[in-house]
């Protein structure tokens, strides 16, 4: 089967590779129907790389699927159930798993042999992904979706997830204001689900007039561009004086400006990831306002509601993705997104 490997930083290759069997009677065996391509690929391919991954992996790791086949043990998925498939299955076995932090398993960007290693790698990072045809994955790692639910939106599954998990750590509520620093695909992200949540004003700052432009279709009620517009100004005119209630960082270097907009007893959530970023605070605005600091990273136990927010269409996902290509055009997939010319590029095999 064709695929999309890894080999270095900054090279990938388009290879045949075998079709995987089922080893283990958990096995699930997934037709791999989608798969975006993520910030964090290209940071991989980038040279230097900025964020780490296995050379000779299958790459891709944000996708949803088809049953094609269930391991002996596996009862409650049938072949043609369309599902959505979480990359970072826990091992179960860490003291992270069996202390409620299953989205901290030890072994899930671990490199080192553990017992439940295999279990427990990130795929499309440092096992096998899903740019091909095929991929064998743990059952619990699988998630039913509606069967009519469009395979390039049910493939920001894994995305989604990170963000309503954050968003959950805010609680958002009916009549908040929210400002979202960044207008990526996680800034849209986080930008529709504020609005579905309730938020009475959100504020989106980028400085790209397309991606602006979609902020606004995701639910923005005003965006600001950070270059030639005052964002602690807009926020304070659009708050009574106040400052919003929440900020969202998705940027990974703004958290300053993120402590600057947010009113006396605000909410942050540096969820932006920038592993070189090591911006000066001024700590006594934190004091002073009283501002509650979270980070954010992978969703947790958030995947079952991933693919009911998906199915039910509440979200205007399908202005997130905005190009599919077939496998053998990846490279078109990449060059669009280095660009700036796209938001979500979901790509699809072409044979199987
Ligand atoms: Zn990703
Ligand atoms: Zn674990």
């Amino acid at each position: 089967m064709k695929s999309i490997i890894f080999k270095k930083p900054g090279e990938w290759a388009y290879e045949d590779r075998p079709i995987p069997q089922i080893k283990n009677p958990d096995d699930v065996k997934i037709k791999v129907l989608g798969v975006g391509i993520c910030g964090t690929d290209l940071h991989v391919l980038m040279n230097p790389p900025m964020h780490p991954a296995k050379p000779d992996i299958i790459f891709g790791h944000e996708y949803a699927g088809e049953v094609a086949e269930v391991g002996s043990a596996v009862n409650w998925l049938k072949p043609g159930d369309k599902v959505i498939i979480d990359p970072h299955p826990p091992c179960g076995h860490c003291e992270h798993c069996r202390s409620d932090r299953p989205d901290m398993c030890t072994t899930l960007y671990s490199q080192q042999g553990t017992p439940y290693f295999e279990h427990g790698l990130v795929r499309g990072l440092f096992q096998d992904g899903a740019l091909t045809s095929y991929t064998c994955v743990p059952s619990y790692s699988v998630f039913k979706i509606e069967k009519d639910t469009p395979f390039e939106l049910a493939a920001l599954a894994e995305p989604l997830s990170c963000v309503g998990y954050a968003i959950e750590k805010l609680h958002i509520q009916a009549g908040d204001t929210v400002c979202i620093l960044g207008a990526g695909p996680m800034g849209l992200l986080f930008t529709a689900m504020a609005k579905a949540n309730g938020a009475s004003k959100v504020i989106v700052s980028e400085p790209h007039e397309y991606r602006r432009g979609k902020a606004l279709k995701c639910g923005a009620t005003r965006v600001v561009d950070p270059k030639t517009e005052n964002l602690k100004q807009i926020c304070l005119d659009e708050t009574n004086g106040l400052g919003v209630d929440h900020c969202i960082e998705a940027v990974g270097q703004l958290l300053m400006t993120a402590i600057d907009v947010v009113r006396t007893s605000g909410k942050v959530i540096m969820f932006g990831h920038d592993e070189t970023a090591a911006p000066s605070i001024k700590l006594a605005e934190i004091v002073r306002k009283e501002v509650t600091i979270f980070g954010g990273f992978l969703g947790k136990y958030y995947f079952e509601k991933t693919g009911r927010i998906i199915e039910s269409g509440i979200l205007p996902l399908e202005e997130i993705v905005t190009h599919k290509f077939p496998l053998s055009q990846y490279e078109d997939g990449l060059e669009l997104l280095r660009a700036g010319k796209a938001i979500k590029v979901v790509i699809y095999p072409e044979e199987y």
